[in-house]
């Protein structure tokens, strides 16, 4: 695909630090060329030292939007001008959209990019019960963007890691709100709350790094707790299956879920935010993954 760049070619971005793995520059700029958008997408090494100075950047050069990673997801809130409700409760933005007058509009696009997969998985939370393991950036995305569409019950496991006390957060900022849905933490350690927790659950959603590469082949969850009507979801899409997924499909799940979905899904939501249409993401799977 040949993509001329002229003066009139509109700059979007990823911020953050490092950014050199990332592949949102090669997704987007497959997605623009696909759309025949005349935009190109770079990535930009920004660590929290520098971004002041990579907003004014962003500003003065008209990037029409960006995406935010680690470590600026939090703090580049504090540079926006509006900041949508989910991520506010959430607490970090990873998509910021530049409105023609210049204003810069924070969403968190993580928790909805999860939720479209499971939907279109088949799968509805308005009602369900979910056992939840991580309290980090994307558990606490998830938890949020479900229980703000309707999920009746999560309970968050974690080990007793500088993560738990950022659960225990997201579980006060959800009791606090108007949010009809109960929220707990608890141990990951004590076996017996566990078991009966995900006994009782219509989902078990991973959103930790076990399972992810170096950690490939560990599983959090004993499989004996694994059952065909549980639907089981993971956010690791490296590698593509896990030790959690083979062991829920050998248990006979009927629902297992990876996180390549997610992935693709937060980014076309992102996508729409920026250009109004639809990422090609069927043919990034086939493309990218
Ligand atoms: P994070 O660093 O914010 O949180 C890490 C979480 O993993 C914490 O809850 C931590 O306690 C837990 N953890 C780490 N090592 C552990 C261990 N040895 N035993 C038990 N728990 C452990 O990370 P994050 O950004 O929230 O990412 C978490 C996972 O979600 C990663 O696997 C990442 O690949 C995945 N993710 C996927 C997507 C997607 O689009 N599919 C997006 C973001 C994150």
């Amino acid at each position: 695909m040949e993509h001329n760049i002229s003066g009139r070619t509109q700059l979007y971005c990823l911020i953050g630090s490092p950014i050199g793995h990332s592949g949102s520059p090669a997704i987007y700029n497959y997605s623009f060329d696909r759309a025949g958008i005349d935009a190109v997408y770079l990535a930009f090494d920004v660590p929290l030292d520098k971004l002041e100075e990579g907003i004014a950047a962003i500003k003065a050069f008209h990037v029409k939007g960006f995406n935010v990673t680690m470590p600026d997801k939090t703090a580049v809130m504090k540079y926006l001008d509006e900041i949508t409700p989910a991520a506010e409760r959430i607490g970090a933005c990873n998509t910021v959209k530049v409105t023609d007058e210049g204003k810069l509009i924070g969403y968190n696009t993580d928790g909805i990019g999860f939720t479209d997969n499971l939907r279109a998985h088949g799968v509805k939370l308005q009602g369900k019960k979910a056992v939840l393991l991580g309290t980090g950036g994307a558990a606490t995305a998830i938890c949020v963007q479900a229980a703000m569409e309707g999920i009746s019950k999560i309970v968050i496991f974690n080990r007793m890691d500088e993560f738990y006390e950022n659960g225990r957060q997201i579980v006060k900022r959800l009791t606090d709100s108007e949010l009809n849905c109960s929220v707990s933490i608890c141990d990951i350690e004590d076996d017996r709350v566990f078991s009966e927790a995900v006994r009782e659950s219509d989902i078990l959603i991973n959103a930790t790094k076990v399972g992810m590469k170096p950690m490939d082949g560990i599983s959090l969850v004993d499989p004996s707790l694994l059952r065909p009507d549980l639907v089981v979801a993971d956010t690791i899409y490296n590698p593509l299956e896990t030790r959690l997924m083979s062991d829920a499909k050998a248990a006979g799940c009927r629902t297992v879920v990876g996180g390549t979905g997610m992935l693709l899904r937060q980014g076309a939501a992102a996508f729409k935010l920026f250009t109004g249409q639809e990422m090609p993401w069927r043919e990034l799977q086939e493309q990218f993954f």
